[in-house]
């Protein structure tokens, strides 16, 4: 009996140390996703946002905003261009 306790504890004792490590590794990542002020807003919590939390975007929001930025740089240029001509 005695046995078969020591082996459940030792098996949560690394469960648990494979996850902390897990949580170690995947924190930037996770912090990328959940500190990402565009996924609040567009979830609509942005009034619960926390003033103190350093924002960060999340690759979506990132690839999202690259995309919409590369695209108004591309009608300022086709605009430039007509008002050269
Ligand atoms: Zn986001």
């Amino acid at each position: 009996m005695i046995m078969v306790s020591l082996w459940a504890i030792l098996f949560l004792l690394v469960m648990c140390g494979q996850s902390a490590l897990l949580v170690w590794y995947a924190w930037p990542a996770i912090r990328r996703m959940v500190h990402c002020p565009w996924c609040w807003q567009s979830c609509h919590v942005m009034k619960h946002y926390p003033p103190r939390w350093s924002s960060t975007m999340c690759p979506y929001h990132a690839h999202r905003i690259q995309a919409q930025l590369a695209l108004k740089r591309a009608q300022r240029l086709s605009h430039a261009c007509e008002v050269a001509r």
